[in-house]
């Protein structure tokens, strides 16, 4: 089999509401290219990626150069072609890689018509379950409904979402407000949603941005709550590694254990005990399934991260969870907060908290032709937006450690997105 054609759709999908983040917000939609590789057997193979508000189709239309011709079975050999790590200190193409390789296992499960966690080692399980990933969110501008701000606005969704999908885990994501604030609200979520549901865990994430001391007085503010982790509290290994000396839960990160010299590093001198591998930021799904076997071996925790998925993206989460043996928390995904996909048969459901692993060959999910057109129709319209810009807080630049907190106290709504 041989490629013959790199096709590049860039859509904008819209959201609930605004999700707000440590460094700024998705304002009300998420903007992804999607990938179709074409080849001389009429298969098409197909991928996804994106994350900052951009597109990137021009990319993708440059290394048509370097594929066309290529055999897509020959994926270790694309990973140095595409991203050679020397090579990528001009031209960082990790997540470029990432979604050819997305394309190139679906290509190759549907020659061989079986599911791409089959070649990947075969399933070990057929459903992956899922957290809630809750994040403080502006109202939509155009219903006025969504906003979470308030921690009992946090409670009221996390009961919302798990009567709805029937999570049993619960992430905030933070790093929006001052540390006390957030606190509150964490401690709110856990112990009402704990008050019903005795089992639930709980995890909070707030990308990287307390100082080391917040970190440490936050971790043990929340010992005697049943943590499944605290998340990236501070920014860096060495950091880290100061924390998880005075904090008693396990660390995890999907920032500073995001590559193999990384995760050795992590090896040597421990600082994070739990990584959540991400299809796109590590470079694909195989590189993934690599790196849980060197965290098999150290006996570090395994996760999956989200970095912001339509259902191409989800499906390579899918089929990464159902391989590794020793993904031993509930993987976390932005899917519940987005309206629609562009995949046929309409978003993928949650049961009981997981997502059944697709069955049909390759990654198992296929294009939805006229969602397609319909959310590329909108990017054309609407363009990009700043993932690392607030909306309502023009030329705001968060720092590392971060003290320019958002305002608890306001409530406006920004303006809306135009869908
Ligand atoms: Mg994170």
């Amino acid at each position: 089999m041989k490629i013959t054609d790199i096709r590049a759709t860039t859509v904008t999908v819209p959201l609930e509401a605004p999700l707000r983040h440590a460094n700024g917000c998705h304002w009300g939609r998420f903007v992804r290219t999607v990938i179709e590789v074409e080849t001389d057997e009429g298969l098409v193979g197909l991928g996804e990626m994106g994350g900052g508000g951009e597109s990137a189709e021009a990319v993708f239309r440059a290394l048509k150069a370097y594929l066309v011709g290529h055999d897509p079975a020959r994926m270790e050999e694309m990973r140095f072609l595409v991203a050679n790590p020397t090579a990528s200190l001009y031209n960082n193409r990790t997540q470029v890689l990432a979604a050819l390789e997305f394309a190139c296992l679906d290509l190759l499960g549907q020659k061989w018509n079986v599911p791409v966690c089959d070649i990947l080692g075969g399933r070990l399980q057929d459903r992956v379950p899922f957290a809630s990933y809750l994040f403080f969110r502006y109202p939509n501008a155009r219903t006025g409904t969504g906003e979470v701000r308030t921690a009992d606005q946090l409670v009221a969704l996390a009961r919302e979402l798990k009567a709805k999908h029937g999570f049993t885990s619960h992430k905030l994501k933070g790093g929006v407000f001052h540390p006390d604030y957030e606190l509150e609200c964490y401690r709110a979520l856990a112990e009402e949603i704990g008050k019903g549901s005795p089992l639930d865990s709980f995890r909070f994430d707030p990308n990287g941005v307390f100082s080391t001391e917040q970190a440490i007085r936050f971790g043990q503010a929340i010992e005697d709550l049943r943590n499944d982790y605290l998340e990236d509290p501070v920014y860096g290994l060495t950091g880290m590694r100061r924390v998880r000396e005075k904090v008693r839960m396990p660390l995890a990160t999907n920032t500073v254990v995001v590559n193999f010299e990384q995760l050795a590093a992590n090896v040597l001198d421990t600082a994070v005990d739990v990584v959540l591998l991400d299809t796109t930021f590590w470079g694909g799904i195989r590189q993934c399934v690599k790196a849980a076997g060197v965290c098999e071996t150290f006996q570090l925790g395994v996760a999956v991260h989200s970095s912001g998925e339509l259902g191409i993206q989800l499906a390579t989460m899918l089929h990464l969870g159902a391989v590794i043996p020793n993904l031993s928390f509930a993987a976390d995904a932005h899917y519940h907060h987005l309206t629609d996909d562009i995949i046929e048969g309409g978003p993928l459901r949650y049961e009981d908290g997981a997502i059944a692993v697709p069955e049909g060959p390759g990654l198992g999910v296929r294009l939805d032709r006229e969602k397609l057109a319909e959310y590329a129709e909108a990017y054309r319209r609407l363009g990009g937006y700043p993932y690392d810009q607030d909306p309502l807080r023009p030329g705001w630049a968060p720092t590392i450690p971060n003290n320019r907190w958002a305002d608890p106290s306001d409530s406006r709504t920004p303006p809306g997105t135009g869908f």
